[in-house]
Formats: C-alpha cells, structure tokens, sequence
C-alpha cells in the first residue's frame, strides 16, 4: 500500500488524503465526514492509528519543540483545529474543507459510531472529568458502547504505573481512545503509546473532555460558527488563553513567509490552485529538457554525525552508542515527497540500513529508489581499493537483502573521488553498480574530476560501461556555481536558486537535488568543529524544508535509475572529459537492457 494513507469509501471508491504543508506540520484537510470513513477504513485494515487536532497555537509550539514536531507529523491525520488553519490554508492555496474541531469530532464520532458498535475508552481530564463525560454522550447517544475511563495523576508516571495504564485500556477493548491530557502532553503520549493501545484509534481533544462533561461552558453555535471560539474562550479564561494570543503575529509572519518562498509572491494569488508556481515545471516540458534529462531529488540517509574528515567527528567505534536523530527527519521528507507525488532516490548508508531496517522498507514501499551510500562512509582516499570495494560490496548486500530489490545506484562518501582514486570508478562498477552519482564537478582540490562535464555521461571502466550523474554545477565566468544541496542549498538565497534551474535548463543540464536529512534538523546536537567547518554544516537549518517544498513544488523529480537508464541507449553521452582513446564504449550491448528493466520495475506500469 502507498505511504502515507488512504481510505476507502463504503461505496468501494478510494478516499485518498494528500498533505498540505503549513510550517512543517503535515495537514489533512478533510471534512469531518472523511474522517469518519477513514477511522472505519483503519478498523476494517485493523490499522493502529492515532489523531492530533492542531490548532495555530500547538504549530509555533512544534516549531521550537522538535519531539511535539515529530509526534504530530507521525499521526495518522493532522486535522485543522482552528480558524487561523483555515486561512493559513487559503492563503497557501490549498484546497479545504473547513475546520475540524474535537469537540464537534467527538459528538459526530460518538453519534456515528453506535451503527458500528464502537467502544469508545476516555481517558484524561481531572478528577471525575472522564466519567461525567462518559455519562453524559451517553444520555446524549442512547445505546453508545463505554469501554472505560481513566483519570491519570497530573504527575508523570512511572514505568510500571504506565504498563497498569495500558493494560487496564486494553484489557475494555477500545475501538477508539478519546485522550483529554492538554497539548503538547496529549500528543506525545498518542505518538509513544501507539501500537501499544490496542484501539483503532487514539484522539486527542483536549478541551472537549471539559465542554461536554458540562466542567466548562462551551461555546454557543452561532459563535462557533462565525469562527468566533477563540475570543470566547479568551473572554472566560484570560489567564490561561493570553499567551496564545502573544504568538498570534509568529503564526501569521510564518505562513506569509511560507507563502512568498514557495509560491514566489503573496498578491496576486496564482489564477487555479493546481497551476500555482509551476513555471519551472513548465519550462521543464520544453523540448530542449524533458526529453534529454530528467531531475532527480536525492537523499543521503545519514546521521548527524556522519562528519567526514574531522578529527572531531565521532569515531567509527562510538556510533552505535549516539542519538539516532534520523527516523523523524527521514518521515519528514518522505511525507514531503508523498505530498508533491514525487518518487526519490535514497543512497542509504548500509550500516544505517541495519538501524533502521522499517524506516528503509517504508522508503522501498513508497516507490523510491534504494541505492547505496557505501556500509561505513568511508572515503576512498583513506581506506583503498580492498577496504572500499569490501565496504560498497557489503552495502549493496544489507540493502538488497533488506528490500528485496536489485540495488543499481551507488554515491561515495562526501563525493570524495578525486583525480588520485579515478580506480573507485572501476571498483564501483566491480561491485555490480550500474550508476554512480559520486563527482562533483569543481577545482576543489579533493573533488576535482571531469570538471568541463556536468551533464550526466557513461565512464568505460575495465569492469563495464558506468552511468556517472554528476552534482549539478553552473558555469559562471567560468567557475562553477553550485545551488541544489547541502549547505549550498542552504546558504542559497530562493531566487538565486531559481535563477539557477533555469541556467541548468538552459545548458540541456539536469538538475540533481541532494539533501541530509541533518539538514532539517535544527535542533540536532552541534560538534565543536572549526569556525568554517561549523558554518558550512549548521548555517540555516531552520530554512532548508522551506527550500526543499519550494523545490518540490515547483519541480519534476524521477529516480535516478531512469536517468541511468536513457543514458545507456545513448553513445554520445560518453564521457567528453578524457582522451579520446578513454572514451570507446566497451561492450555496452547486455547493459541498457538491465538497466532499462529496472527503471520499468520501479515504474510499475510505467508507459515510458
Ligand atoms: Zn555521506
């Protein structure tokens, strides 16, 4: 099944929610009638979910609160709580279907759930609170299935209290969890419970635990639907509401920012939501582009201190016992992709692999390619010809035996071949690789290789013919540019960027995307590294999603084996950099065959 989600109607017809970015928080923006069908779908699939309601408010908060972040952006549905989402929403130009409350979920879920028999757990509140509410949707909803309630101390639990806890829950066996402990709590206790609660569902409300046990006064209709709770509640509750009002101007400077990075302007709106920002796009159809190169979005999935040549970087000794910061930040671009239909390729360290063995199926399984960033990040310079051929062999081993897949593309560590270790190209195509996407065409002295060549071309190596896909560069008086990753793309000003893809357009050039995922991490621990080494690697972490959605946008990406794959039918693209006698294609007949059958696999039905 397609990461993320999709539901399927009574009728039989495909429900599919796609993702709406607003400050890195994920929204779906369905109605309360899709939400509905899409917990009975989990139901059906006997899927473990959970749901959080985001109001403006809990979005600054993820914003500095990396772990709030993750436990909203890994929740099954991200809903709009909140009449600033809406008009975030409208300003994004996205497409919604209104405000999605928990009290008012609640009610219709409580209504809506006697026809299927659903058990209904409430778990939250102060003392009595859960049971007042149990008792009164149950007067309300005549014949509505309690499983239990529970009113947990105010003080953090202990392990064994907590085991009780879940227990107790599952011992009722809930259809869905109702958690009333106030965000952020409630939000991080769904994201570490799930797969333990066995309910359907866990949704966290908040307040509602409070309006419909009769504890607070709700707001009255009208006044809910002139959009007008907030101002109610801060009318009873000043002390308690004052503070979401002081990060009210966060919010709205935040999405007008959004909006002016990924749609280039905040007036005019562009004319039809589905044609916003995609002038690149456009562009990218001219016959001079689509039909020669394709750009490809690609991942080196990394931790945060893969650092190379420091003495500071953490020893290979010592990896094991850091943080892993990776999952979180591999499910944030994975759920960017998802949104903008856009299949990547992800050069997996092996020994990452072998971490994190789900987040790599969950990456295969939504349709990117898997290729290899080596088992151990080592450069070849360092270790020589044995150590890295053993070390490119043993990755390419984890990641097909972990997937199931044939792995065809491969990128060395920190781009390090240089013109003294030309021999990994030979080695990389000895250890069964059929592209390589390893130069970064620059007079860096550690990187210099085949600088006059930036467009994708075909090394003749002793082992076989090897597809090269170079790191887009832009020639400029001369000197190469570069824009599309790591701290470039970081340090990169947008309209630099966008300056730039059309240069590459220009030239015939693809333009290869490459990213971290430290690189949207701010709040990944920092080494002491030198002042410069410090900048290039932690300057403007904050921007980089921004960047990337931008991207993602206004761009066409396709794995990189179908880059491979039309380059092999094509002689011409052999490398024009070497000595004419470098440059015959030796028996390249079998190759474009394999590589061609591989990009129709990852295709599935694909046309091309
Ligand atoms: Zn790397």
């Amino acid at each position: 099944m397609r990461y993320p989600t999709c539901s399927q109607r009574p009728s039989g017809q495909i429900l599919a929610h796609s993702k709406h970015d607003v400050l890195g928080i994920s929204f779906a923006l369905v109605s309360y009638d899709d939400v509905l069908r899409i917990v009975e779908h989990w139901r059906e699939m006997r899927v473990r979910q959970y749901i959080v309601l985001t109001p403006p408010y809990s979005v600054v908060l993820c914003c500095h609160d990396a772990e709030l972040r993750a436990a909203t952006n890994q929740a099954g549905l991200v809903l709009p709580d909140g009449v600033g989402i809406i008009l975030a929403a409208r300003i994004l130009n996205y497409r919604n279907s209104g405000r999605v409350t928990g009290p008012v979920l609640m009610l219709k879920m409580c209504d809506w759930g006697r026809q299927h028999q659903y058990r209904h757990y409430f778990y939250g509140g102060a003392e009595g609170v859960a049971d007042a509410l149990a008792h009164r949707l149950s007067h309300m909803y005549p014949g509505l299935q309690v499983s239990g309630t529970c009113c947990p101390p105010f003080t953090p639990l202990d392990p064994q209290e907590d085991c009780a806890i879940v227990e107790r829950i599952n011992a009722t066996e809930p259809d869905i969890v109702w958690v009333g402990l106030g965000s952020p709590k409630q939000e991080k206790w769904m994201s570490e419970h799930r797969g333990r609660i066995k309910a359907t569902v866990m949704i966290g409300v908040g307040a509602a635990f409070d309006f419909h046990s009769g504890r607070k006064r709700w707001a009255p209709a009208p006044i809910r639907n002139a959009g007008l709770e907030w101002a109610y509640r801060f009318a009873l509750e000043p002390r308690r509401m004052w503070r979401r009002f002081v990060e009210s101007p966060r919010f709205v400077f935040g999405v007008i920012r959004q909006r002016v990075e990924t749609r280039g302007r905040l007036w005019p709106p562009p004319a039809h939501p589905s044609r916003a920002g995609r002038d690149i796009h456009h562009d990218r159809r001219s016959p001079d582009q689509s039909v020669r190169f394709q750009n490809a979005f690609s991942v080196d999935v990394e931790e945060w201190f893969h650092i190379l040549s420091s003495p500071i970087a953490p020893k290979r000794e010592e990896w094991s016992s850091l943080e892993s910061r990776s999952g979180a930040n591999v499910n944030r671009l994975l759920e960017l992709l998802h949104d903008h239909d856009i299949r990547a390729t992800f050069f997996w360290l092996g020994w990452m692999a072998e971490r994190h063995p789900a987040l790599l199926r969950r990456c295969s399984e939504a349709g990117h390619e898997i290729a290899s960033h080596g088992y151990n990040h080592v450069l070849p310079r360092e270790v020589g010809p044995a150590v890295f051929k053993e070390d490119i062999e043993r990755a390419k081993r984890v990641l097909e035996d972990a997937t199931g897949r044939p792995v065809r593309g491969f990128r060395v560590a920190g781009f390090g071949i240089n013109g003294k270790t030309e021999w990994a190209f030979e080695t990389i195509r000895e250890a069964g690789y059929e592209y390589d996407s390893s130069v970064f065409p620059s007079y860096h002295s550690r990187r210099c290789i085949h600088r006059r060549q930036s467009k994708p071309y075909v090394i003749p190596t002793g082992a076989g013919p090897l597809v090269e896909i170079p790191i887009s560069a832009i020639d400029v008086l001369g000197c190469k540019l570069f824009l599309f990753g790591g701290g470039y793309l970081r340090l990169a000003p947008r309209r630099l960027i966008q300056w730039g893809i059309k240069r590459l357009r220009d030239c015939g050039s693809p333009l290869i995307v490459y990213v971290h995922p430290r690189e949207i991490d701010p709040g990944q621990p920092r080494l002491s590294l030198p002042l410069v080494r410090r900048f290039k690697c932690y300057v403007n972490l904050d921007s980089t999603m921004s960047k990337l959605v931008w991207l993602c946008t206004n761009c066409k990406f396709v794995p990189m084996i179908e880059m491979a794959g039309e380059l092999l039918h094509d002689n011409s693209a052999v490398c024009k950099d070497r000595s004419p006698a470098d440059c015959q294609l030796p028996h390249v007949e079998s190759q474009p065959q394999t590589i061609g059958q591989v990009a129709t696999e990852m295709n599935g039905n694909s046309s091309e």
